[in-house]
């Protein structure tokens, strides 16, 4: 809800004129708006990255996060053996870090180079922008595209940090009296509340009984793109790795969050203008990609992955013989990235790949148990 006193934002406007007309909507169709809306959706018109920005992403932390999955996308590519066209496609590049960070680690396998065609699945003109200033000096130009259908066929490796937990969540809450979709509608002011609409049928539930104003989540989105991309991998080649924060299996819980100015903030006060996401269920993923014939990798905490690609190595090498402000730079940013406290754990990766095809780091560390959410 608005908080009293501050004006509606111009999408909340049009969201709340659509309401009259539509009556209220899903909190996916809130989330595409907040986030995609062509006039005053959230990754159309804010500077969403660093400090200025309202959030920070592992490859905006350190530039060992890119160069790191640089050098694992190397070792994948000789592990499918080398082909000499490659699709290295990255979803969601925001401000192309992290690309740009691993075509330059990459430059110790030039024949890896020469084979990658870059192309980026982004939806913002703004960011697309960004991401070709950040990647001139790349051997051949990247090509854009609005969504993973429009990759080219062909053996593939497919990034996405923070991408997944981008795409709409359908919720439903535990009534006493059965389930019920979380909608968007109007209070009696004609400010955006939630609201229930009954009888919805929920996705696949957690083990045991619901306490009661439970809520589940599903994104029909984040299936589809994992059911796209594993197809393509098994009839193709390749691997897709997908690193985000969110839970290894089912589990209970209101997720929706939405972050404006590095704080949290109610999802519905500044739609636009604020960044509105919700935990991936890997789980969910893991299960539409071996449904679809690919073998599903970890997921594992991010932490662990970037520990058995040599973070510990790649930092100390970065701080050799820096000033003492650097070297606690690096040493901070290792901290973030891995930590159990920080980054570590609640973000996870997970590959899907073609059967057969052994992956780096994930082949060494086990794959977490599926447990809810803390
Ligand atoms: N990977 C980057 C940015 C993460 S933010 C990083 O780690 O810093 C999410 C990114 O996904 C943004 O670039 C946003 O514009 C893009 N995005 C969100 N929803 C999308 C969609 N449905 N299709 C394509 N890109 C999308």
């Amino acid at each position: 809800m608005t908080a009293p006193g501050s004006a509606p934002t111009l999408l909340a406007e049009k969201l709340a004129r659509r309401i009259r007309v539509d009556g209220p909507m899903t909190v996916a169709d809130f989330m595409a708006a907040c986030l995609g809306d062509p006039e005053h959706g959230y990754y159309l018109n804010r500077e969403p990255f660093g400090r200025a920005g309202d959030f920070i992403t592992a490859p905006e932390i350190s530039q060992m996060f890119g160069e790191l999955i640089g050098l694992w996308a190397v070792a994948v590519w000789e592990a499918m053996g080398s082909p000499t066209h490659l699709v290295l496609a990255e979803l969601g590049p925001g401000r192309g870090t992290l690309m740009a960070d691993a075509l330059r680690a990459a430059r110790v396998r030039p024949a890896f180079l020469a084979a990658a065609q870059i192309h980026l699945v982004e939806t913002s003109p703004r960011l697309r922008e960004a991401q070709a200033a950040m990647l001139t000096a790349t051997a051949t130009a990247p090509q854009w595209h609005a969504g993973i259908d429009d990759l080219p066929p062909g053996p593939a490796i497919i990034l996405a940090n923070e991408f997944f937990d981008a795409l709409p969540i359908r919720q439903f809450v535990s009534t006493g009296r059965g389930w019920a979709e979380r909608m968007v509608g109007l209070d009696g002011d004609g400010r955006l509340a939630f609201g229930l609409r009954p009888g919805a049928t929920p996705p696949a539930l957690p083990v045991g009984d619901p306490p009661p104003g439970a809520v589940v989540a599903d994104s029909p989105a984040a299936d589809a793109t994992i059911a796209v991309l594993a197809a393509r991998l098994v009839a193709q080649g390749g691997a897709a790795l997908a690193i985000d924060y969110g839970y290894a299996g089912p589990t209970f819980g209101d997720t929706l969050q939405a972050v404006r100015r590095h704080r949290f903030d109610d999802p519905l006060a500044h739609p636009g203008e604020a960044d509105l996401t919700a935990h991936v269920d890997f789980a969910a993923l893991a299960r539409t990609a071996a449904i679809a014939g690919a073998a599903v990798h970890g997921p594992i905490g991010q932490g662990a992955f970037l520990a058995a690609l040599g973070i510990a190595e790649r930092a100390r090498r970065l701080a050799a013989g820096k000033d003492a402000a650097t070297r606690s730079e690096v040493a901070a940013a290792l901290h973030r990235l891995t930590h159990v406290d920080a980054m570590g754990e609640l973000f996870k990766a997970m590959a899907v790949a073609a059967p057969g095809l052994s992956l780096p780091a994930f082949d060494s560390v086990p794959a977490e148990a599926e447990h809810p959410a803390p």
